[in-house]
């Protein structure tokens, strides 16, 4: 077996291996590298479609290897066609810094994953305005058809002829499928998003193990545990683990934060923001929880509100049980008297349109009304409602994130700051990280036991 790591050596995330055997080639994880693309790019400065993969070549961000990129792109960017030469790439979850370059992927390479990292990679697709999109679907780029009038003109979505499905193939946990002279287990993890799993591949010359993001300290923990003892059942030759924090000795505990956010509300008389990553449902319960123990509702975005719908029996609570907040945008009419709803709808993007009239949709004036009945799922992106919010100096902000790690986000949270302290809000901080710590690491190595250790996703190889 060949195993060659394309991305996420020395690095954290940007995880792409390629594992060759006997003619059989298949892709673990596709990722972006967040540290190498922003190198180049940044919010005001981004890639330019036209030369996507050129351009991306140039700097390194993806790696030359035959028989894997989208024709379209190819063709338009002067390149020679290329026949299909990977068998199927599997992606551990749906994280950019693992997924996110499915984007350039053929359309006829199958991507396996589980149904919930299917589900979160369709809601990015739908309600992102990320440039690379193309996850789940494939627009064909750079092509023309033929217009009512006979003319020339540009394909867009619209023109669902062009639209291709990618062949996503979901796989539940602790399925094996055979893909040419491998076959690839699934094996569910404990990570900061719903559906994370590991690999572990299957060969006549030896097995590899996977572990894609891993921790032993959320509400799946049972699942990573799962994952140490069947992968030291399978006697690897190679083990790929992660190492996010091999520095660090900390345990973290999901359960300490959701007591952290518990108390921080109980003291609170006013309203309570709290900024979490959106797609860490494990995260979003414990907030939930924590409000419901206070007697309070949990009021969540439109973007969380649609994943909850889609993630439907894989979300741990119902739409209904929480509360939705519709912000006011564009010309701002909702709420406002005699106003048709059509024109109100207009407002809002097609995917937010069918979270807007429901019975449990509240405004900024509930909020303003009724402020210790709420507990608000905030981002940094929605600071722009407080000023219709006029949170009181009591309201507090609990930031259950992970501290910025560049430039971008520091000067984001600079920001944020300006804000908290031009309403007099007080900031609070309960967090968790997505993954393991360094002891956690080095004991689920020695206890898995592999042959050979090739630390990927870790700033540091040299502490393993
Ligand atoms: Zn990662
Ligand atoms: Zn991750």
């Amino acid at each position: 077996m060949n195993i060659t790591v394309l991305g996420g050596l020395k690095e954290i995330g940007g995880n792409k291996i390629l594992v060759e055997h006997k003619g059989t080639r298949i892709l673990l994880d596709f990722g972006m590298s967040l540290s190498q693309a922003g190198k180049y790019y940044s919010e005001f400065l981004q890639p330019r479609k036209c030369a996507l993969l050129t351009d991306f070549f140039e700097f390194g961000l993806l790696p030359q290897i035959k028989g894997i990129y989208r024709e379209d792109y190819l063709s338009h960017m002067n390149m020679a066609k290329e026949e299909k030469e990977v068998d199927g790439v599997f992606i551990t979850h749906a994280h950019a810094d693992h997924a996110q370059y499915i984007h350039f992927l053929r359309f006829d390479i199958p991507v396996y994953c589980t149904r919930a990292t299917e589900v979160i990679l369709r809601v990015l697709e739908e309600t992102g305005s990320n440039p690379l999109s193309d996850l789940v679907t494939a627009c064909e780029a750079f092509t023309f058809y033929t217009n009512k009038k006979g003319r020339q003109s540009r394909v867009t979505r619209k023109k669902t002829d062009f639209v291709h499905v990618r062949d996503i193939e979901v796989m539940e946990a602790y399925q094996g499928v055979k893909v040419g002279s491998l076959e690839v287990e699934l094996v569910p993890v404990d990570h900061s998003l719903p559906g994370a799993c590991g690999y572990i591949v299957h060969s006549d010359e030896g097995n590899l193990v996977y572990t894609g993001d891993i921790r032993f300290h959320g509400s799946n923990q049972e699942l990573s545990k799962e994952f140490v003892k069947r992968a030291k059942a399978a006697e690897p030759r190679w083990l790929l683990s992660e190492g996010t924090r091999m520095e660090s000795t900390e345990r973290d505990s999901e359960e300490g934060v959701k007591r952290k956010i518990a108390g921080f509300i109980a003291d609170s008389k006013e309203l309570v923001f709290v900024e979490h990553p959106i797609m860490d449902l494990d995260r979003v319960t414990s907030i939930f929880e924590a409000a419901k123990e206070n007697n309070r509702h949990f009021v969540v975005n439109l973007k969380l509100a649609y994943l909850i719908t889609e993630l439907g029996d894989l979300s741990p609570f119902a739409l209904d049980e929480v509360e939705i907040l519709v912000p006011r945008k564009s010309w701002g009419l909702i709420g406002k008297e005699g106003i048709d709803s059509k024109l109100v709808e207009q407002d809002y993007s097609v995917w937010e349109r069918s979270f807007i009239n429901r019975e449990n949709c509240i405004t900024y004036r509930e909020l303003r009304r009724n402020p210790a009945k709420y507990v608000v799922s905030m981002s940094l992106w929605e600071l722009n409602q407080l000023t219709d919010i006029k949170p009181s100096s009591d309201a507090i902000w609990i930031k259950s994130s992970c501290e910025p790690f560049c430039d971008e986000m520091e000067l984001d949270e600079e920001r944020k700051r300006n804000w908290l302290e031009h309403f007099k809000i007080k900031e609070y901080f309960a967090h968790a990280s997505g993954h393991a710590s360094g002891d956690e690491i080095r004991a689920m190595v020695k206890e898995i036991n592999p042959e050979v250790l090739i630390p990927i996703h870790t700033e540091h190889p040299e502490l393993f």
